[in-house]
């Protein structure tokens, strides 16, 4: 698979041949592999492993791999395409694919060094779940005021904190770990790590019981001077912060497609439904009011799509995109929120309960306004751009 932009005279969404050759596929795996786990992974907060395996065949756990490191070799936007068609059918699937290529596997491609890039990169295309551990439980939205420490010891550094809130850590075989090595210059002090599951002194804490994304494992981390070598290092000791800001950035492009992708499936069964739902004598979607709804919802869904394709293509292409990225990451979680909702008004009763979809995908909407920087910072990004 290539990386191609398309030239403008192409609608905005319309795909390469490979791009839709690539979403479809990963949509057709969604609909007959996901679909029919989505309401047991939901009640059990679990992905069965057989299914993990079937993600790694499928080649969506290292689609921007190189292909020399058995990857696929292909763009972000193919990333942020296979995010959106898992997220149709369930966000859970998304969000482990999502930080798997956007934030892990961004991150070594950007900062690894070649021992790192030929020590992991096999790995996290072919059986290794990575996971991001940034956040803590005093430290979110003020993510560099973090607790975590390393030591320099030797040849080693010496990890001591908690980490919180960290997704795919209960099935993650790496992880990249943002600790301070000298609190003393402040966010210049923020390094990033790369440390392996099992390293002494690292263990998996309580793992949350959360309103939505139920699947997606989060929790919390533990280093009780954890040893690592100092050429676990990612990137330059003192520029973790740097590291964790970039990946960010265009992380949360993949959130957007999340979001989009989780309003589209929603949109998805509200048409069927209101199709087939029948009061007063007719199907409930041939009244007007019913109508104008849905074709506002569509609308709202054709705008964060467009939003969320035109940041990835900006960030492929090498332009500028931060603030297009956190627009598109508060308008398309805005957007998830408001068609769930109208999906359950739409269904009636039936959307209240969960013999139907739409109830947990209201669920699992919510966390678009949440994690990799929540609403109000995203608005802080965009007021400074646009304020200059
Ligand atoms: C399911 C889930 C998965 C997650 N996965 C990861 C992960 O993999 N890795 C990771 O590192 N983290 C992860 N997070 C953490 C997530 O990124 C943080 O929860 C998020 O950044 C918000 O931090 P906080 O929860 O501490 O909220 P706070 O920062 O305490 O924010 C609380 C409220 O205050 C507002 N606020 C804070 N500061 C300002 C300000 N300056 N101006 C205006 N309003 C402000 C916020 O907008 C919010 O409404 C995850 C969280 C969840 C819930």
């Amino acid at each position: 698979m290539t990386t191609k932009i398309e030239p403008a005279s192409r609608a905005l969404t319309t795909l390469a041949e490979d791009e839709q050759l690539f979403c479809d596929s990963v949509y057709e795996f969604a609909d007959r592999e996901i679909r029919p786990l989505v309401r047991e992974m939901d009640e059990h907060a679990k992905i069965p492993r057989e299914l993990i395996a079937k993600l790694f065949d499928l080649g969506v756990m290292g689609i921007e791999v190189p292909e020399s490191y058995g990857g696929g070799g292909a763009s972000f936007f193919h990333a942020v395409l296979a995010v959106e068609a898992l997220s149709r059918v369930d966000p859970s699937i998304g969000v482990l694919v999502d930080v798997q290529n956007t934030l892990v596997i961004n991150a070594l491609l950007r900062w690894g060094t070649e021992e790192m890039r030929r020590r992991w990169l096999p790995k996290l295309a072919a059986d290794t779940i990575g996971a991001y551990a940034l956040s803590e439980a005093g430290s979110g939205s003020d993510a560099f005021a973090m607790g975590t420490r390393a030591v320099a010891r030797g040849d080693e550094y010496v990890l001591t904190g908690r980490k919180l809130w960290i997704t795919n850590a209960n099935e993650a075989g790496l992880f990249i770990v943002f600790a301070n090595v000298n609190p003393d210059a402040g966010y210049r002090g923020i390094t990033a790590f790369l440390v392996e599951r099992g390293a002494p002194g690292f263990s998996i804490g309580k793992k949350e019981d959360k309103l939505g994304i139920r699947a997606s494992s989060t929790c919390e981390l533990i280093f009780e001077e954890c040893p690592v070598p100092r050429t676990s290092v990612l990137g330059e000791v003192g520029k973790g912060y740097k590291v964790a800001i970039e990946t960010l950035n265009e992380g949360r492009i993949g959130i957007g497609a999340q979001m989009v992708g989780l309003a589209q499936g929603a949109l998805h069964h509200a048409i069927q439904y209101t199709k087939d739902r029948r009061q007063f004598g007719k199907p409930i979607a041939e009244f007007q009011a019913v109508q104008h709804q849905l074709a506002r919802a569509a609308t709202d869904v054709e705008c964060a799509r467009l939003m969320v394709y035109n940041a990835a293509r900006l960030r492929d292409a090498g332009l500028p995109f931060l603030t297009e990225a956190a627009m598109c990451k508060i308008f398309t979680s805005e957007v998830a929120e408001r068609v769930t909702s109208l999906a359950i008004n739409l269904f009636g009763g039936y959307g209240f309960v969960k013999d139907y979809p739409v109830e947990k995908l209201y669920r699992d909407a919510k966390i678009g306004q949440i994690y990799e920087g929540t609403s109000n910072l995203q608005l802080q990004t965009i007021a400074k751009q646009i304020l200059g």
